[in-house]
């Protein structure tokens, strides 16, 4: 299966903890003396991917080839990688040089050989002069560089980073992530980096692989992945952005916000619904003109440094985020135009909810591992599987769990310039998404309630057929 360039080939991973799937059909193939960034909010499976390739994991489903091997079954000593983790794991009672020369002397390497490389790793990440310091007596910048230069003096042909700079303050941080891009040109070796931080990610990578719930999203250089995302998710996790229902009306025309607009898109059909992105850099805002597309009231108007972030009101109910170098008063009517290859025009993922479930008797079915009642259902008995589709907005969530029939945890809230759209998770794994006018924060635990006349219940073979 060995590629021409390919040095890291996953296939197909799926890894369940408990009865919970961490990693979902993840396909990835990375490329010799590529830097590939891995990224994702917190839990989506990033590190288990990474633990995977090094050998810490196993896949309950698919494979991992390192260099045209399969590496199932190989121990993690035996690959070609090195892993730096979050923490620095140095050894407290090791000088600096021994950290560093630890490996080698397990593998019996000669004593000039071990002072050759080490002396040569120390000036590469920047810290010649301090091979019998004490590790406890160096920063936290200086001993992630040693966790780096004991990593790379073992010359793997992969190193694994995982969160490397996270325990480092935001200056060290960044005089660290330049370091790290040099070190990579420098030693031409492959670095699989996993982050939740989509700057860092865009700053250091060749490719970026962004992941979501155990799914990969995309996987694009940081450009395409800023400018082309693919979905919702990849749009909201990357930068601002302005996020819209919309309906693609025909071939480059697309309608949101109440308006209709240009756009460069085709091939959607006609009328149907999308979702539509716009970056806060692309909206051209201006004194209220007639020349504009649409209009506004500034709301707030807040210097970031390099550019203002002016947020404006529609009188149809929008809230817009832009930036702009010039200021705009709060209550100052503006104008703005989009065009129309700032517009980004994509598929909805789904346009309403469709949950299988199961008739309980008549008046009940089952959902979300949930009894709700429903209207009654002629023709369908107890057992009877059902498909139940509920749209996002007929979905109620309460404060208190104990008054909902189901109870959820809010794991992703997206801003739709005029509601928020969350994805709520059930008790029992399942999915349901949500629209609504509420102010929930992530994490919330929420009740879930679905009132009987909102439920369309089929029965389940019918629907699928
Ligand atoms: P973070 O940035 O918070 O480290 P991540 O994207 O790296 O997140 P993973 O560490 O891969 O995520 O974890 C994915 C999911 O698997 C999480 O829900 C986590 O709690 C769970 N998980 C990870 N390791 C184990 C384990 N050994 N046993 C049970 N659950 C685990």
């Amino acid at each position: 299966m060995s590629k021409e360039g390919i040095i890291i080939s996953l296939e197909h991973l799926s890894k369940w903890f408990g009865d919970k799937r961490v990693l979902d059909d993840v396909s990835l193939t990375i490329k010799k003396g590529e830097f590939v960034t891995i990224l994702g909010p917190s839990g989506c499976g990033k590190t288990t991917t990474l633990r995977i390739i090094a050998g810490f994991e196993t896949p309950d489903d698919g494979n991992v080839y390192i260099g045209g091997s399969l590496m199932n079954r190989v121990q993690p000593h035996k690959r070609p990688v090195n892993t730096v983790f979050q923490r620095y794991a140095l050894f407290p009672h090791l000088n600096v040089f021994d950290n560093i020369a630890f490996g080698l002397k397990l593998k019996g390497v000669s004593r000039s050989e071990i002072e050759t490389r080490v002396m040569r790793v120390l000036k590469m990440v920047g810290m010649t002069d301090y091979e019998w310091r004490n590790v406890d007596s160096l920063s936290g910048g200086q001993q992630q560089r040693v966790a780096i230069a004991r990593a790379i003096v073992n010359q793997p042909e992969v190193l694994l980073l995982d969160e490397p700079l996270s325990a480092l303050d935001h200056k060290m941080r960044k005089d660290m992530q330049i370091e790290l891009k040099q070190m990579h040109k420098q030693l031409g070796i492959t670095f699989v980096y996993v982050t939740h931080d989509q700057e860092e990610a865009l700053t250091l990578s060749d490719t970026v692989v962004v992941m979501n719930e155990g799914v990969v999203q995309q996987i694009g250089s940081p450009t395409d992945i800023y400018n082309e995302p693919v979905n919702c998710f990849v749009a909201d996790f990357i930068g601002e952005s302005n996020i819209f229902n919309g309906t693609m009306i025909a071939d480059r025309k697309v309608s949101f916000m109440g308006h209709e607009f240009e756009c460069v898109d085709e091939g959607f059909g006609e009328n149907v619904p999308v979702d539509v992105v716009v970056r806060p850099e692309d909206i051209y805002i201006m004194a209220r003109t007639d020349r504009g597309q649409f209009h506004g009231v500034v709301s707030s108007c807040i210097f970031k440094g390099v550019h203002y972030e002016i947020i404006v009101n529609t009188p149809d109910g929008y809230e817009l985020m832009i930036q702009d170098y010039n200021p705009f008063e709060a209550g100052m009517e503006v104008s703005m135009i989009i065009k129309p290859s700032d517009i980004q025009v994509m598929r909805k993922e789904r346009i309403t909810n469709t949950l299988e479930g199961e008739m309980i008797d008549q008046t009940h079915v089952e959902l979300l591992g949930c009894g709700f009642e429903c209207l009654p259902q002629e023709g369908l008995a107890a057992g009877n599987k059902v498909r139940v589709e509920v749209d996002f907005d007929k979905v109620e969530l309460t404060d208190d769990k104990r008054d909902g029939t189901c109870e959820g945890d809010i794991t992703f809230i997206l801003y739709k310039a005029d509601h928020w759209h969350l994805t709520v998770r059930a008790e029992n794994g399942e999915n349901i998404y949500v629209d609504t006018q509420d102010v929930w924060e992530d994490r919330d635990i929420v009740g879930i309630n679905i009132r009987p006349e909102d439920m369309r219940i089929t029965r389940a073979e019918e629907s699928a057929a």
